[in-house]
């Protein structure tokens, strides 16, 4: 009960990109980048392991940006050309890829990586990619012209791609959302059916993440104008309650959700961040143990996964590792309770 995992990433060492940035280029000649990349995941599993987190990941050591590292090894998608557009709503701009043709994956994409870190823990493995309609929203299109219509070529490659990794022992595909928190209505008429596509099939749990983006100023500044609640996700859970996915992962530590909200995913897990990924300031494992209390209101313990709100790796190295103590503390805190 209360298993802990994290959403996906952390900081990478400084001496295989440059630390606290988003998109931070590598520090490791082209030559001996996957090597290094392979030395950072066991790193990553290690300092997971020794938080005590239960499910754990492979840090997204080796991918710049957790939407461009899928979409680089793809036929259809130019990264050469980039143009710049305003992405989730206009929030920030962004210099995205361009679709110019067919989707397509003329070859494995995390494969190696989720060989190697499997290889490398006897924890439940879990992966991230990011979801349709995040990808959809991160890119320029001039082929399909129509969002849910691209958002069905990607789920159909990511569907491809995770039925390799759940072969080579995945245990939990995670994909990326934070689109859902933006565009409420398309959850709906599209970007469900989308996650079904995506998952079709799979002999593994999957999952859901759904967050208010990582701690970056444009992200704080558009907190600011979502009032004294944030009811996003009050329109969203229904759905979310009646689609096939096992797993949803909730931003709650720091923010401005009500937790009631958590009961409209009745029959789901759901993965509840206690740590708060925009702020340097570590939680203490009370805080963390407080928020699991508080959450368990709604969601019963076994369903209950203490999780971070989002990927830390724009965090500085030492945050992180503390952020994951604290996590893994606070949940041990919180089932003394129950035990007790
Ligand atoms: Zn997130």
């Amino acid at each position: 009960m209360l298993r802990t995992t994290i959403t996906g990433s952390l900081p990478k060492p400084s001496w295989l990109a440059e630390p606290e940035r988003l998109w931070a280029p590598w520090r490791v000649p082209a030559e001996r980048l996957a090597e290094a990349q392979r030395d950072a995941v066991l790193v990553a599993l290690k300092e997971q392991e020794a938080a005590g987190i239960d499910i754990v990941t492979d840090g997204e050591q080796s991918r710049q940006h957790f939407v461009h590292g899928f979409l680089e090894r793809l036929e259809g998608v130019d990264v050469g050309r980039r143009v710049t557009i305003g992405i989730r709503a206009d929030r920030y701009r962004a210099e995205v890829p361009t679709v110019t043709g067919p989707i397509a994956r003329p070859r494995p994409i995390h494969l190696d990586e989720v060989r190697w870190a499997r290889a490398h823990t006897d924890r439940p493995l879990k992966f991230t990619i990011p979801g349709p309609m995040t990808i959809v929203d991160t890119l320029a299109d001039e082929h399909y012209r129509d969002r849910a219509r691209l958002a069905m070529a990607f789920a159909r490659v990511i569907n491809e791609e995770a039925r390799e990794l759940v072969a080579a022992g995945l245990d939990v595909l995670q994909l990326d959302e934070p689109a859902f928190n933006v565009y409420l209505d398309e959850v709906a008429s599209w970007g469900v059916e989308a996650l079904h596509a995506a998952i079709d099939g799979l002999r593994c749990t999957t999952a859901v993440h759904i967050c208010y983006g990582y701690g970056i100023p444009a992200n704080v500044e558009w907190k600011q104008t979502l009032g004294g609640e944030w009811r996003q996700y009050e329109r969203i859970f229904p759905v979310l309650a009646g689609s096939r996915i096992g797993q949803v992962s909730v931003e709650c530590a720091g923010s401005r959700v009500p937790l009631d909200l958590l009961g409209l995913l009745a029959g789901k897990d759901v993965l509840v961040g206690v740590v708060d990924v925009a702020t340097s300031s570590v939680e203490t494992p009370e805080q963390v143990a407080a928020t699991i209390r508080e959450a368990q209101r709604w969601v019963e313990p076994a369903r209950l996964f203490p999780c971070t709100n989002c990927g830390m790796v724009p965090l500085a190295r030492k945050t992180a590792r503390a952020k994951l103590a604290a996590l893994g503390a606070g949940a041990q805190l919180a089932r003394k309770d129950l035990a007790g």
